[in-house]
């Protein structure tokens, strides 16, 4: 090789040293040129094999040529179409072509393609055993190729192919680290990414962000197995692909957790709009291993503007908006804003305090009096738990047994109300006080349906030597007929035990009604959201008075809840129903002051009554 090619060759190294992934058209351009400029040709061009597909596509080429027609028809050439081409397929020496001297196999050419008057050199790219791509030269006319030029390019050839395996590693690389390897979608590494960019300042905002997550996808991984699972994750990316499209970047940030950002900035309500399409979309069944599985899904929907919020911010606002749909009951689509923002923050501290509060002394139980309104007689208590919590205050049930339950703390909460109440009223029954009354306990839907509830309540009873009757469990109507069956045999299981079963919050929601008959119950309470406008509402009296009639026909106790007027206390006491809790007659109490109320054993009734209802 002479000096100068030599210089070629490593001027042609150095430059290739610099190509990357992203940039290597112009390096590969540029090098052409050089070449073209070198061996004084007219037309360089550089082509990759295909062996996939069996063809030779372009990659570069010097000069570019004017006014290619779309799509370039040696753009992707296959194999079996051409017979020159076909040549590239598995070279492994160079070729040159010229007009004169013709070989025979030239002159062949020439007849079939209609008069080729160039010349035309070309050098295999090889990577092992692998013809990877032909380095091809183009002159017009004739042109001598000597032995030390073809070996030149024989070394640039060999650069190329270097090249060539060193970006396809690259590419092959960037695919792993950026997709997730179970769906073949994005991964939270490149879902960052692309949010940082569209972020940007200056870029056009709102940038929407979807947030989906699988309802109870861990049902399917503990009854079918985590390949079932994992195969399920799979269709659900498969089906978020076909109805997305290319209109958004889907990836997955692990587990069932997937993110779709729309390419185009988005209103909240467009945004909406997309999530309940691709909501519908999601709902249809899949078949996994035999079984026809729906899963629903709950959306949650943030939007981000460009120069003002963060990618972890705006992913932090649709993990809370999907939090809150999952809350929701899941198969719901959340919007984030900052009411909703704020529940989460509240619920996400309870949850982390919750935990060992259980061990901890800070739950109280507070008592609320049942009173028979005739005579203002203490016929029960109702043990209401409270929290005393860190930062925030004596906690009402409403805000933490919810999210109890949801972290399966609920039974050994109840456990605790169960075992604390029953303590406090068997030492009050040593002290000869509160002994023909009845403790009331509330229970927990979780609770009931859990292994050896029956067994555990018997156990609490024989441990503090409390009769089965003295004590009566509070059950909600909703849990009643979710599960018919279960109910069914743990309340019979109860009933064994002796103790008395009331449904509480009766009224509301699902109806019983149909099942009352079969069940054995003793007390319906009167929800108070009936009660409590009795004597303005003639609907609530009515319903009321349905309640009252119904105990009455089935030989059940009725119980008022919520009384906070003279008002619905006589209206009560005119239509039969005398036992009630309320605000009027007593706010609920702490254990000390429960117990002296036991000891006093009737309250000074806030309304004027006839003695004479009194049987
Ligand atoms: P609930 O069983 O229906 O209990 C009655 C609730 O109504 C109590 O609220 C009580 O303070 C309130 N209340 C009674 N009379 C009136 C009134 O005149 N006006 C008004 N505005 N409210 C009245 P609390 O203590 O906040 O309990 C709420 C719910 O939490 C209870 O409803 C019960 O379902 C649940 N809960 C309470 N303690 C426990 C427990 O230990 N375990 C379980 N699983 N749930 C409990
Ligand atoms: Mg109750
Ligand atoms: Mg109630």
């Amino acid at each position: 090789m002479s000096d100068s090619l030599e210089l070629v060759v490593t001027s042609t190294a150095t430059k290739l040293m610099a190509a990357t992934s992203t940039n290597t058209a112009e390096v590969l351009e540029s090098v052409l040129a050089d070449l073209v400029e070198a061996f004084a040709v007219d037309h360089a061009f550089l082509r990759y094999n295909d062996h996939q597909i069996r063809a030779s596509r372009l990659i570069a080429e010097w000069p570019p040529r004017p006014d290619i027609p779309d799509p370039d028809p040696i753009g992707l050439v296959y194999f079996a179409d051409d017979p020159v081409f076909a040549m590239a397929e598995c070279a492994k020496q160079p070729l040159v072509l010229r007009p004169e001297p013709a070989t025979d196999e030239f002159q062949r050419l020439i007849e079939e393609s209609g008069g080729y008057v160039s010349t035309f050199a070309a050098a295999p790219l090889i990577s092992g055993e692998i013809t990877t791509g032909t380095l091809g030269f183009v002159k017009s006319g004739d042109r001598e190729w000597l032995p030390r030029e073809l070996s030149a390019v024989e070394a640039i050839a060999s650069l190329l192919a270097q090249v060539q395996g060193r970006i396809a590693a690259e590419d092959q690389l960037r695919h792993l680290a950026d997709h997730d390897d179970l769906t073949r979608v994005h991964n939270r590494r490149a879902l960052v990414a692309h949010l940082g960019d569209r972020l940007k300042a200056r870029r056009r905002g709102p940038v929407a962000v979807l947030f989906f997550d699988l309802d109870r996808l861990k049902a399917i991984n503990d009854y079918l197995g985590h390949n079932a699972g994992d195969r399920f994750i799979r269709v659900f990316a498969d089906r978020l692909r076909e109805t997305v499209g290319d209109r958004c970047l889907i990836a997955r940030l692990g587990g069932d957790e997937f993110v779709v950002v729309p390419n185009s900035p988005m209103t909240a309500e467009a945004a909406r709009e997309l999530a309940t399409e691709l909501q519908s979309a999601l709902r249809e069944r899949v078949s996994i291993d035999g079984e026809m599985l729906t899963r629903t899904v709950s959306i949650g929907v943030a939007l981000g503007t460009p120069g003002q919020d963060s990618t972890s911010d705006l992913l932090r606002k649709a993990g809370h908006a999907v939090l809150n749909a999952k809350n929701d009951g899941g198969n719901v689509i959340a919007v984030y804003s900052e009411d909703l923002a704020l529940k989460a923050a509240f619920r996400n501290d309870i949850e982390l305090h919750l935990q060992g509060v259980v061990e901890s002394d800070a739950l109280v139980l507070h008592y609320l009096p049942e009173i028979d309104m005739r005579t203002g007689e203490v016929l029960a208590t109702e043990a209401l738990v409270r929290w005393q919590h860190p930062t925030r205050g004596l906690l009402l049930p409403d805000s933490f047994i919810g999210v109890a339950e949801s972290i399966n703390l609920a039974g050994e909460l109840g456990r605790w109300v169960m075992r604390r109440a029953c303590a406090e009223f068997s030492s009050w029954r040593a002290r000869g006080i509160g002994q023909h009354a009845t403790l009331r306990l509330n229970v927990s839907p979780v609770q009931l349906v859990s292994e050896g509830f029956a067994e555990a309540v018997a156990e609490t009873l024989a441990d503090f030597d409390l009769p089965g009757e003295s004590v009566c469990l509070e059950i909600t109507e909703s849990l009643v007929v979710q599960d018919i069956e279960t109910t069914r045999i743990t309340l019979a299981a109860l009933k064994e035990v002796g103790v008395q079963i009331a449904i509480d919050d009766f009224g509301t929601g699902y109806s019983v009604l149909t099942h009352l008959k079969s069940l054995p119950v003793d007390t319906l309470k009167i929800d108070r959201s009936f009660v409590r406008d009795l004597g303005e509402n003639a609907g609530d009296l009515a319903i009321v008075r349905a309640v009252i009639a119904l105990a009455d026909a089935f030989g059940l106790a009725v119980v008022a809840e919520g009384v906070e007027t003279s008002a619905a206390a006589e209206i009560l006491l005119r239509h039969g129903c005398y036992r009630a809790q309320g605000f009027l007659l007593s706010r609920p109490l702490s254990s000390a002051a429960m117990s002296k109320l036991f000891a006093r054993k009737y309250i000074e009734l806030p309304f004027a009554t006839s003695r004479r209802a009194v049987p």
